[in-house]
């Protein structure tokens, strides 16, 4: 393989490998069988002609047993409904837990063919083929595992590491815009709780990310870096790990509230925004890095459906997180560009209500607007 890290945990450490072209190394295919001799291929169904089809002809051409399901894309189907659905065709398919669980996707197939992987037969090998920009840095790494329900995102899940995470930046190529965009925002958030020259990089080379050259390889690397450290450090998220969380509180809640018509993307960008705004209130990042983060997200030409946010949906989403306190929310937030704010009482900080409310008012008076920049006085 090109390039590999190794994620170092206990007794389930695991390798990352990074290889274009991936499915024409015949190195891949050896590594695999290295974990398991069959094979189950999780995928979503209009992946399966546009990127799954070289592997499956392969198993077919050398004999190798596999199970192709899939399942349609969308975030509302990442639900307990789909997963008891493939779950129900590889107990009809006699699948034994020797076999392997391939995810081929971005990170609701990771996240539900993982989930699936840590609990079918009281768990079986997992192995991720990461398909979007978000799978690549984030969802595929470190074991997160789970399906979301009407009480809100990845409320029923498991911390569950997979054997290998293949990384192949050759299938961002048939990635819509959209869905490309969705993964730079959690680049973005990557780059300002880690180190600022990477955020500087994404500042100065629009371009070449874009072009999907070595830059954007490179920074993808980077992103694995940075995520695989803190993984190491704090797997079941009680400390450090807890920073990635970074606009996701309020992102998820958005989500819930519109019923996940707007990508996770879109929604963790508001959540970010939202997350900086709450940091510059309480004094502790000043306005010229929030602006510069804000600016950064209009550079990219961030850009949103018409659909209409409701305060009182994302509050009552909000308020159903496990983070919760009382009147108050637990929030990550930034001292500055690359720089999260940790103190005595952690990584997490209190926010109270009244905060909170103004941090929604204005991410639906400013960014929805999309006049990013005009802060209240
Ligand atoms: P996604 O999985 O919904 O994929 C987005 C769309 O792109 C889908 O329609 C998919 O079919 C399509 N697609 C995927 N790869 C493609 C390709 N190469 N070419 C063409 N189309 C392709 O979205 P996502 O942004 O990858 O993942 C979002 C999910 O990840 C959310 O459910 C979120 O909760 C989860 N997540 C998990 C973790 C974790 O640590 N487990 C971290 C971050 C996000």
């Amino acid at each position: 393989m090109n390039k590999k890290l190794q994620v170092e945990l206990e007794g389930k450490s695991y390798p990352i490998f990074f290889e274009k072209n991936l499915f024409q190394q015949k190195n891949f295919y050896e590594e695999c069988l290295t974990y398991a001799s069959s094979f189950v291929l999780i995928t979503h169904t209009s992946l399966v002609q546009k990127i799954a089809m070289p592997l499956l002809k392969h198993w077919k051409k050398q004999k190798i047993s596999s199970l192709l399901l899939s399942f349609p894309p969308g975030e509302k189907y990442k639900t307990r409904k789909t997963k008891e659905y493939l779950e129900n065709q590889m107990l009809l398919a006699s699948v034994s837990r020797e076999s392997a669980i391939l995810s081929l996707g971005g990170g609701v197939v990771s996240d539900l063919a993982g989930f699936i992987a840590a609990t079918y037969k009281r768990s079986m090998p997992l192995i991720h083929l990461p398909t979007t920009l978000l799978g690549m840095i984030d969802a595929s790494i470190g074991g997160k595992v789970g399906v979301n329900t009407s009480f809100g995102k990845n409320t029923i899940g498991a911390f569950y590491q997979p054997k290998a995470v293949f990384i192949d930046p050759s299938f961002l190529r048939s990635l819509p815009c959209e869905e490309f965009l969705s993964g730079l925002v959690e680049m973005v958030k990557c780059t300002l709780i880690a180190d600022p020259k990477l955020f500087s990089i994404l500042e100065e080379n629009k371009e070449e990310i874009l072009a999907q050259g070595n830059l954007l390889e490179k920074m993808i690397f980077a992103c694995i870096e940075v995520k695989k450290k803190i993984v190491e450090e704090d797997e079941t998220d009680r400390s450090v790990r807890q920073l990635l969380g970074l606009g996701h509180t309020l992102g998820h809640a958005i989500e819930l509230s519109l019923g996940y018509r707007i990508s996770h993307g879109n929604a963790i960008y508001l959540g970010i925004i939202g997350e900086a705004y709450l940091s510059m209130r309480k004094k502790i990042l000043c306005q010229e890095s929030f602006e510069r983060i804000c600016a950064l997200f209009q550079h990219y030409g961030m850009v949103f459906p018409s659909v209409s946010l409701s305060k009182k949906k994302i509050l009552a989403a909000l308020f159903l997180n496990k983070k919760k306190d009382g009147d108050t929310l637990f929030f990550p937030l930034l001292k500055d560009i690359g720089y999260p704010f940790v103190n005595s009482s952690g990584f997490v900080h209190k926010v109270e209500k009244k905060e909170i409310e103004e941090m929604i008012d204005f991410i639906m008076c400013n960014v929805w607007e999309n006049s990013l920049c005009s802060l209240p006085s």
